[in-house]
């Protein structure tokens, strides 16, 4: 389960960050300074919905 999450800026859907989003952002493991590896999940936006498709 992802730690951090980056979400588009100003995006018209809800990102979930507790579970499973329905975007299905990245995770990247990132190790950190004391050794342990958390995740990240980069979320996207879905396509072309924001920039007036349809
Ligand atoms: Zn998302």
């Amino acid at each position: 389960m992802a730690d951090l999450h980056v979400t588009p800026a100003g995006d018209r859907i809800a990102h979930d960050t507790r579970g499973e989003c329905v975007c299905g952002p990245t995770q990247t493991p990132v190790p950190t300074d004391d050794g342990t590896v958390r995740f990240l999940a980069v979320h996207h936006s879905p396509d072309g919905r924001e920039y007036g498709a349809g």
